[in-house]
């Protein structure tokens, strides 16, 4: 975990050695303070959040985007005391309360589906998958898979494109399709939203995965897709936003 709250401030770590309580759990903790990576506090005792996962740079660029008070808040569910910490909870108190999960390191089926269930039960939820190739080719694999030239679909005011996945492994796309809550993947600078299973059949899918077709189309500078959680988390900058990339 990257915040904790010291002397009634939430914030990171500032010096190794530093100790306080997890406000979730509270067991004690203590100040990492990496010479590469970021500062962030270990629980001595293990981490109250099973599905807690290293975080480096990129974990943090993207927290860094919401209001402090937004990352990192710790979810009890009522009935059974599981415990988990949402990555960024942003809108508490709307109808439209959103955890976003940030994904950088690769997660099972199973995982995944653990974590919907639990956050959906009382937030939408939406997932930001990191693609980069730190250990595998799953980031080249990704980018001659992104083809927006072909069959553009307007749906809703968006341009979606289906593409055909190019990977030698059609696992990766497959998982991530059937997840339950909305995923983006964040992409050499562009925010790309893989069409949900509703929106893919309104796009003339299900998309076969032994047909290797898949469609997709993007939208340059557009402010915020209708789907996001806050225009603090997307659509700034060089952050392009592709709405409805189906793959096979
Ligand atoms: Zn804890």
């Amino acid at each position: 975990m990257l915040y904790a709250w010291v002397d009634g401030e939430k914030r990171a770590p500032l010096a190794k050695g530093e100790r306080t309580t997890c406000r979730d759990c509270g067991g004690l903790l203590s100040a990492v303070m990496p010479v590469e990576n970021v500062p962030h506090w270990r629980h001595k005792a293990g981490d109250c959040d099973p599905w807690s996962e290293p975080e480096g740079p990129w974990h943090l660029g993207w927290k860094e985007r919401f209001d402090l008070s937004r990352r990192e808040i710790g979810l009890v569910d009522g009935a059974t005391g599981e415990r988990h910490r949402a990555d960024v909870l942003y809108g508490a108190g709307t109808p439209k309360v959103t955890v976003l999960e940030l994904q950088h390191s690769s997660i099972s089926e199973d995982e995944r589906t653990s974590r919907e269930t639990f956050y959906r039960q009382e937030h939408r939820m939406f997932w930001l998958v990191h693609i980069h190739s730190d250990d595998s080719f799953l980031g080249h694999n990704f980018g001659i898979s992104m083809d927006f030239g072909k069959r553009p679909v307007e749906l809703d005011g968006k341009t979606f494109s289906v593409m055909r996945w190019m990977g030698r492994s059609v696992q990766f796309i497959e998982k991530w399709k059937r997840a339950n809550a909305h995923v983006f993947f964040d992409f050499g600078g562009h925010i790309l939203y893989l069409a949900s299973e509703t929106v893919a059949q309104r796009l003339g899918g299900p998309f076969q995965r032994e047909s290797s077709r898949c469609a997709s189309s993007r939208a340059m500078n557009s402010s915020v897709p209708s789907t996001g959680p806050t225009d603090r988390g997307w659509g700034h900058g060089r952050h392009s936003t592709v709405v409805g990339t189906s793959a096979v």
